[in-house]
């Protein structure tokens, strides 16, 4: 299926299984993983990692460990491949952290996607691992989102990503131009993520595409 979506210019791919879904972790996902992680066109094994949730959406002690057994199992292999990860940890970021800690090389290379933790935690994963990038999505453009502004305004620029984690989180500024559209975020919304990122640090939008499109080449090899 991926096979042709992949054979489109300017297509990569990342594979990996979410921990919303880290139930159906077993050795024949296993085996379909590490086939499609070894297409050349796949650049990263991910999403993966923990996702404990909240409210009525919160992670019972058997999930969580369900969660980090396939994250485990999933870092193995990637470092096997060679694949960077893609991190998706959402009230779990330090015990995502202490996993990577204690089974992946601290220049392995990390994308936190769609980070949402605390700046604190974010500098400290970054000083151990000196290849981590920090992705920022549409999140940033809601003022309730006050972490993650946080993050965008102290992120060093040589360590952000932008993202838009379509079709999530749509930018809130995209509805400047485009009231009409549906309500769903597309790819190329990642220019509003941006130039939100911009306005925060008082700085111009191209500043900040040219450094992310550095990190994307240094993260991704693409
Ligand atoms: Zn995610």
């Amino acid at each position: 299926m991926y096979d042709d979506i992949l054979k489109e210019d300017g297509v990569w791919a990342a594979f990996g299984l979410h921990p919303h879904n880290a139930k159906m972790w077993c050795p024949q996902i296993e085996r379909d993983l590490i086939r499609a992680a070894s297409h050349p066109k796949c650049v990263a094994w991910g999403e993966m990692g923990l996702d404990y949730g909240k409210g009525y959406t919160k992670a019972s002690p058997d999930v969580i460990e369900m969660q980090k057994d396939a994250f485990m199992a999933q870092i193995k292999q990637a470092l096997k491949l060679n694949k960077p990860f893609v991190i998706h940890a959402r009230g779990a970021e330090m015990d995502a952290f202490e996993i990577m800690k204690t089974k992946a090389p601290k220049d392995h290379k990390i994308h936190f996607h769609c980070y949402s933790g605390s700046w604190k935690t974010a500098e400290k994963m970054m000083e151990h691992f000196p290849n981590m990038y920090i992705g920022v999505t549409g999140l940033v453009t809601f003022n309730s989102a006050t972490n993650v502004t946080d993050v965008a305004r102290k992120v060093p620029l040589e360590r952000l990503l932008i993202e838009t984690d379509a079709p999530y989180m749509r930018p809130k500024n995209a509805n400047l131009v485009d009231r009409n559209s549906p309500r769903s975020a597309s790819p190329s919304m990642g220019i509003w993520v941006a130039a939100r990122i911009a306005e925060i640090r008082k700085i111009t939008l191209d500043i900040v595409l040219i450094q992310v499109r550095k990190n994307v080449a240094n993260m991704y090899g693409i």
